[in-house]
């Protein structure tokens, strides 16, 4: 659309995984601004801070504009060829074990194809993975064996429809602001919301009803409401008996004296009658639906915590129906799609898992090519780290897309450790990170506005990126750059596209749940929602609707037992830490922190602490205080507040003068390998000078 001289060219927001979309305003190569683009169903044209000042990190002086190499310990410049000769030269060094890769929830879906593909016929390794490990993981895990799927059952539109939504381990109006608003308008609509959450959140003052839990306390609190539930015969006895299995396993645990409601109450935090109360609207309201994000799954026990989720909304009956539903809340812009394209150590795209032969021989039939990466899952990233510490020499190189674990990671000072021992190491990014300061290589990488492609929010809907304007200097989008490489490599007939459309359509070929999209079907502003499976089909807005994914077609009852986080208060350090977000910041605020109006706003990071605690170690708000725990510490600005559990502290991840993740514990789910961010014993300490 071209208006006075300037072009307004509709995209989607490169932020979190709701998936807004607006206009990019653009005139003569650059983005003047951002402005409303009102038919898209999600948002209606309504943004938040964020997106609407999504533009403003574009133009930053910092944007890497030309290929980087270090020597003798300090980046030079150099040409794009001299970057390829010495990476393709290294690459072809190293045995496929030696290498590990890491994928982008911020890149498009065709640039995470790409990636996956990359990784797995040039370098025939399965050592594949991306931030997704350190969010959703357990989602992907628990949701694939008890659904049969590992995404949001239900849509965003849809949970307008709901009777009660409860929350539990989301700050939903500060993270997915969008998602926040239908919150609002379902409240409008009558019904009821519960907040389960240590904070007293903006999420937590919109409820009916507030939990105030301690953190690492969820299976307790879901087993105690289903304890409480099966004992007055709330539960629907027609769902369980013809949609699911593995309800009796389920309940003999539930129903044990620990889950009822006066222990859970002890354990938890929470009176008897507010859990009472709890039960009852998520029983009673038809339908119900539960909302889930980070607080759920970033413990040791994130897959029994999901599982635990799914079991609640099963047991009443809330599956496959509109306004129900489990709904994990997915972080990033694309991380469903990452997640979706194979960029995991055990699927390729489509969840399409390693290990099957029948699978493997679709891929190499489909990517000509002969031999691909074994039948053996690789490394997870949390894995990679740990290996890289433990046994040096065991892996040798990563290639990293956009990633930054030395801000991201739990236990900074073993990810230094970890980035330190890496031979040699490509970052390809739009700035110089924290992370792409250990690497060997350096490629500057087009952003957002810069390219073509489609990302996948948390809805599963698949929507466009259009290019607005060139990128800086000699900065290319991340699927040329894998594209060349892999030409260089010799695979230049497998990677030998022209655009990005070509990649979508082969994205479809091998991707059952993606078969029926293309560009041209994508341009409607509705998009479209997975499972699409052929041409005429229409998306699908609710999964599970008539049977389960799984292969019986049934939903799957898990009998699951509460077991502490792996690091527990003491004398030493009394407090429990958890971590998150701002508002006006995003992840390692690598872009945020460059936007003129979201800087101004939040400069720095702060713990907020218990007006109660503060008084006791004589902490006034806003001094600089000292946390530590067993890894570290950091100083930082004391938030003294009544809007967190006495006990509990909270510190946002975004900030690398007082990085949180310096004290994060890097104990791992057993399954799904994600680190208990959310849970670590920590101390605050006045600060002697
Ligand atoms: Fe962007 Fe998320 Fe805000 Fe929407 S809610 S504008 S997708 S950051």
């Amino acid at each position: 659309m071209l208006v006075a001289g300037m072009e307004f060219v509709p995209t989607t927001c490169p932020y979190c995984g709701t998936g807004c979309s607006f206009y990019l305003v653009v005139r003569d190569n650059r983005v003047l601004g951002i402005e409303p683009w009102h038919t898209p169903p999600i948002n209606e044209g309504k943004l938040c801070q964020k997106g609407r000042y999504a533009h403003e990190f574009i133009h930053s002086k910092d944007r890497l504009t030309k290929p980087l190499i270090k020597e003798n310990g300090v980046f030079v410049k150099s040409t794009w060829d001299e970057a390829y000769r010495l990476i393709v030269k290294k690459f072809k060094s190293y045995r496929p074990e030696e290498l590990a890769c890491l994928a982008s929830a911020k890149a498009s879906n065709e640039e995470n194809y790409l990636m996956q593909k990359f990784a797995r016929t040039v370098l025939k390794t399965n050592n594949i993975d991306h931030c997704a490990r350190l969010c959703h993981s357990p989602t992907v895990s628990a949701l694939s064996e008890v659904f049969g799927s590992g995404a949001m059952t239900n849509s965003i539109l849809d949970l307008q429809e709901s009777k009660c939504i409860f929350v539990i381990g989301s700050n939903t109006f500060e993270q997915h602001p969008l998602i926040g608003r239908r919150l609002i308008l379902a409240k409008k609509r009558g019904a009821k919301i519960i907040c389960a959450d240590p904070r007293y959140t903006p999420t937590a003052k919109q409820a009916d009803l507030y939990l105030s839990m301690y953190s690492g306390t969820d299976v307790a609190l879901l087993n105690g409401l289903m304890h409480h539930i099966l004992e007055n015969g709330w539960e629907d006895r027609g769902f369980i008996g013809s949609r699911t299995k593995g309800f009796a396993a389920m309940k003999n645990t539930v129903m044990k004296e620990s889950y009822d409601l006066k222990h859970v109450s002890k354990l938890v935090g929470i009176p008897e009658s507010d859990l009472a109360t709890a039960a009852e609207w998520i029983a009673k309201s038809k339908p119900s639906a539960l909302i889930y994000s980070m607080g759920i799954t970033q413990h040791t026990v994130g897959v029994d915590n999901v599982k635990s989720v799914a079991n609640l909304m099963m047991l009443t009956g809330n599956i496959g129906k509109p306004g129900s539903g489990v709904n994990p809340l997915r972080g990033q812009n694309n991380v469903q799609g990452a997640c979706d394209m194979g960029c995991l150590p055990d699927v390729y795209s489509g969840y399409q898992k390693v290990t099957d032969q029948e699978s493997r021989s679709k891929m190499m039939r489909i990517w000509g090519v002969d031999e691909i990466a074994n039948s053996s899952a690789g490394y997870t990233v949390t894995e990679t780290m740990n290996l890289l510490v433990d046994e040096p020499g065991k892996i040798k190189c990563l290639y990293l897309m956009g990633e930054n674990p030395m801000l991201s990671d739990p236990d900074l000072d073993h990810v230094r450790a970890a980035l330190e021992s890496v031979e040699f190491m490509v970052s390809q990014d739009i700035f110089l990170s924290e992370t792409a300061e250990f690497a060997d290589v350096i490629l500057p990488a087009a952003c957002y506005a810069e390219k073509n492609g489609t990302h996948t929010n948390t809805e599963r809907r698949v929507q466009r990126w259009r290019k607005a304007i060139d990128p800086p200097g000699e900065a290319k989008p991340d699927w040329l750059i894998i594209s060349e490489i892999a030409g260089l490599m010799g695979y230049d007939k497998q990677f030998s596209y022209k655009k990005e459309s070509e990649i979508f359509d082969e994205i479809t070929e091998v991707t059952p749940s993606y078969a029926g999209m293309n560009y041209e079907r994508l341009e409607h502003p509705y998009a479209l929602q997975w499972p699409c499976p052929d041409i005429s089909h229409p998306g699908t807005q609710i999964l599970h609707t008539e049977k389960f994914a799984t292969k019986d077609g049934l939903g799957l009852f898990t009998a699951v037992e509460w077991q502490p986080p792996a690091e527990v208060t003491d004398s030493e350090y009394p407090l429990i830490l958890t971590t998150g977000r701002s508002i006006w910041h995003w992840h390692t605020g690598t872009m945020t922190r460059r936007s003129k109006t979201l800087d101004a706003e939040v400069k720095t990071g702060w713990v907020e602490i218990h007006a109660k605690d503060a008084e006791k170690l004589g902490i006034d708000d806003g001094e600089m205080v000292r946390v530590s725990s067993r890894r570290g510490n950091i100083e930082i600005q004391a938030k003294v507040t009544k809007d967190i559990k006495e006990g509990e502290v909270f510190i946002p991840f975004h900030f690398k003068e007082c990085p949180a993740n310096i004290l994060t514990n890097n104990a791992l789910d057993s399954i799904a390998k994600i680190p208990e961010y959310k849970a670590c014993a920590s101390k605050v300490e006045k600060i002697k000078r």
